[in-house]
């Protein structure tokens, strides 16, 4: 399996400064364990990271830093990808997650959102929370745009929206400019990883109805 869309360098740089809260942290861990692509990209930045940090004050902002990285990370260095961490087999969490819940799914509080949609909270940290999303096959979620941030991870199923085709492994990114009415496939019930530093926005008519309802 091979992700197709990916989370920005600046996210899986402040990734691997340590700068991310809790809940996107969490987002880009679960990424990870699924992606070899940024598997490298974030080990290669640790080891520039080491590096710059011995070479500069310590009074170096972060950005200052962040932006020496980013031109580094253009050298073409050979890297030492870290290998991905095991997850208990039969489960479709990654590692990380099964960590933050504790288990597995069957173990979360799922609640009701309407026919076919299920949310269990994981974490909140600060405005971020994850959530994880249980899709029936074929639902078109209610339109709604995004105050802030929603990334949003596949972990099993997929889903459609006007940006693309989201598998497993696949991060979909809506901010402020995206209004949208994703839809799951067909096949198996979609589970992803949502992670949102502000509350939705629901904008269509269907969206403004039921939104009390999805306590969103
Ligand atoms: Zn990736």
């Amino acid at each position: 399996m091979s992700a197709r869309f990916h989370p920005t360098d600046d996210l899986l740089l402040a990734y691997a400064a340590g700068s991310l809260d809790q809940a996107m942290s969490l987002l880009v861990a679960s990424h990870l364990t699924l992606c070899p692509r940024c598997r490298a990209e974030v080990s290669r930045a640790e080891a520039l990271g080491g590096a710059l940090l011995d070479e500069q004050p310590p009074s170096g902002s972060l950005d200052h830093l962040l932006d020496a990285l980013l031109c580094r990370l253009d050298d073409p260095e050979p890297i030492v990808t870290r290998p991905a961490p095991i997850a208990r087999p039969g489960s479709i969490l990654p590692r990380p997650l099964q960590q933050a819940v504790g288990g597995d799914l069957d173990g979360l509080r799922w609640k009701r959102l309407g026919q076919g949609l299920e949310q269990a909270l994981v974490l909140q940290s600060g405005r971020s929370r994850a959530r994880l999303y249980r899709i029936a096959p074929g639902l078109r979620i209610p339109e709604h745009g995004h105050d802030g941030t929603e990334l949003t991870l596949v972990l099993q199923g997929g889903f459609s929206d006007v940006n693309g085709h989201y598998l497993p492994g696949d991060i979909a990114t809506a901010d402020e400019d995206v209004v949208h009415r994703p839809t799951a496939d067909e096949t198996v019930p979609c589970i992803c990883l949502a992670v949102t530093d502000a509350p939705l926005r629901l904008t269509g008519l269907v969206g403004r109805l039921v939104s009390p309802f999805l306590n969103l």
